[in-house]
């Protein structure tokens, strides 16, 4: 076997898993070419953590089980993981000094069905803290760049695993979206991202933030490659108490399945794609919109066809996610309490100054704003004037979703009202960021499924991301469009230029 390709970065999961196939590279030389890729970017602020050794051995043992006749599609390829998935082998922090050399006893569902599917993981990539975040700055370990203008955020709170499927050190990275941290880093950096309907994949091992919003996806460059770290990642487990008891599903048989009254020239003959005016406000970038239309023009000539829809409550899902996700925070993040987990606060004088002083030094400024938020949303008092009510809304805003799809099978729209934004635009007003969530709130608070792909640049040569939004378990129709769209396109392939540094 002669060295491997010096453009083996550029290869997604699907081709490196073809080229593994034939044999023209083996794990390790891959695995080798893009730990060396990772580790001479380090200042891009992608990773918390990379274990090369740990990488290798598993390569072997990939490549060992290739040898031995074995041919799953994700046998032998790199990824690595949000660090908020619990890991046996490698440290995980969540983004937070609480959780600062922290080891699990064992490992995230996600993890360990990707582990068994044969993946290689390389480590484990920057976040927000607790996830909490929509540009990584958020992190107690620094901030992750945008690969296509370092001076810009990749998006958060899964920012690290964009930025790192974005410049090209791995194929592809696991995710989690709350409230859109798949989503909107995937739409920054210029790569594809499905966050699947609530319960498809495990939430076992995955550190809890809003416990009914929290789940887990890929992030890759294609629709392909993501249904391919899918099909290994979804399924039941027992373990988590809300998982959708269905059977495992192949997502990639599902993304190329033959589509009635379908033909080469109009693949997408008959699918009805909402539009709803509300994801269209005078306040979106013009540059945004602009990408946006031209690729659902693009859709319509595949066959699609474009429809009016309507989501009435689009606006109201800022506060209600603010006081769902943050209500159900102040909930899950009670258990750092320097006894059980986490940072311990060296000095104190009794049981309660320990409390008190362990979780004013482990938690980060959002972490604690949203905590007290939470913490107040839920007290005597106010929580029938303000969780109650949220709940209410949740599920109108659930229900205006199912009337839409009366109308139409998908869902289309811009992902962020915005492309990523210089780094520290938005550390005077934390509720800027909270406003620009608000085209992947919706989804979130419904369960349904989203997918992020690239759909052009706007200003300043920034990507600009197409949200797709599918009824329940609609995962395959999604993948399907964003296929269809990626075969006659090219904007997915496009790579940002690395020369530039921080
Ligand atoms: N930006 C949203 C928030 O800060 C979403 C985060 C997420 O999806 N984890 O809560």
């Amino acid at each position: 076997m002669s060295g491997p390709a010096e453009d083996l970065h550029d290869w997604g999961v699907a081709e490196l898993s073809r080229q593994l196939a034939e044999r023209t590279v083996s794990s390790v030389e891959a695995t080798r070419h893009l730990l060396q890729r990772a580790q001479s970017q380090h200042d891009l602020g992608a990773w918390l953590c990379i274990d090369a050794d740990r990488a290798l051995a598993q390569a072997e043992a990939a490549d060992a089980r290739r040898q031995a006749g074995e041919s799953s599609p994700l046998l032998g390829v790199p990824i690595a993981h949000k660090d908020i998935f619990v890991t046996r082998d490698l440290p995980t922090t969540a983004g937070s000094k609480m959780l600062e050399g922290y080891r699990s006893p064992f490992d995230a569902t996600v993890a360990s069905r990707l582990s068994a599917a044969g993946t290689v993981t390389l480590g484990k990539l920057n976040c927000d803290e607790y996830a909490m975040g929509s540009a990584n700055e958020n992190s107690a370990y620094g901030l992750a760049h945008n690969p296509w203008d370092r001076k810009r955020v990749p998006g958060g709170s899964s920012g690290g695993s964009a930025a790192a499927v974005a410049a090209r050190h791995i194929p592809a990275a696991t995710g989690t979206d709350t409230g859109g941290s798949i989503r909107q880093p995937a739409s920054f950096c210029g790569i594809t991202g499905i966050k699947p309907t609530y319960g498809v994949c495990s939430r076992y091992g995955m550190i809890a933030f809003a416990s009914s919003l929290d789940q887990a996806g890929p992030m890759a460059r294609s629709a392909e490659d993501c249904a391919l770290l899918l099909s290994a990642m979804s399924g039941f487990d027992e373990r988590d108490a809300t998982s959708a008891q269905r059977p495992p599903q192949d997502f990639l048989a599902a993304m190329t399945a033959r589509r009635d009254g379908a033909d080469a020239a109009r693949p997408l003959a008959g699918l009805r794609i909402g539009l709803p005016k509300e994801f269209f406000p005078a306040a979106l970038a013009a540059d945004v919109d602009g990408a946006v239309r031209r690729a659902l023009a693009e859709l319509e000539k595949l066959g699609a066809t474009l429809v009016d829809v309507s989501l009435p409550r689009t606006e109201l899902s800022i506060p209600v996610y603010y006081i769902i996700a943050p209500a159900e925070a102040s909930s899950n993040l009670s258990r750092f309490d320097g006894v059980r987990f986490g940072h311990r606060a060296e000095h104190y004088t009794d049981l309660l100054d320990m409390y008190r002083k362990s979780r004013a030094e482990g938690f980060g400024a959002e972490v604690k704003r949203r905590i007290m938020i939470g913490t107040y949303v839920l007290s005597h008092g106010y929580y029938d004037a303000y969780y109650l009510q949220a709940q209410k809304l949740r599920r109108m805003i659930a229900d205006d979703f199912q009337s839409c799809f009366g109308n139409c099978d998908l869902i289309a729209g811009p992902v962020a009202p915005t492309v990523a934004w210089p780094i520290g635009d938005q550390d005077d007003d934390p509720v800027k960021a909270y406003l620009a969530d608000i085209f992947t709130l919706p989804a979130s608070l419904a369960g349904l499924p989203g997918m992020s792909l690239p759909a052009g640049f706007g200003e300043h040569g920034m990507p600009v991301g197409l949200q797709l939004i599918g009824n329940y378990f609609n995962e395959g129709l999604l993948l399907q469009t964003a296929h269809v769209f990626q075969q006659a396109t090219d904007w997915h392939q496009r790579a940002p230029a690395m020369e530039q540094s921080a």
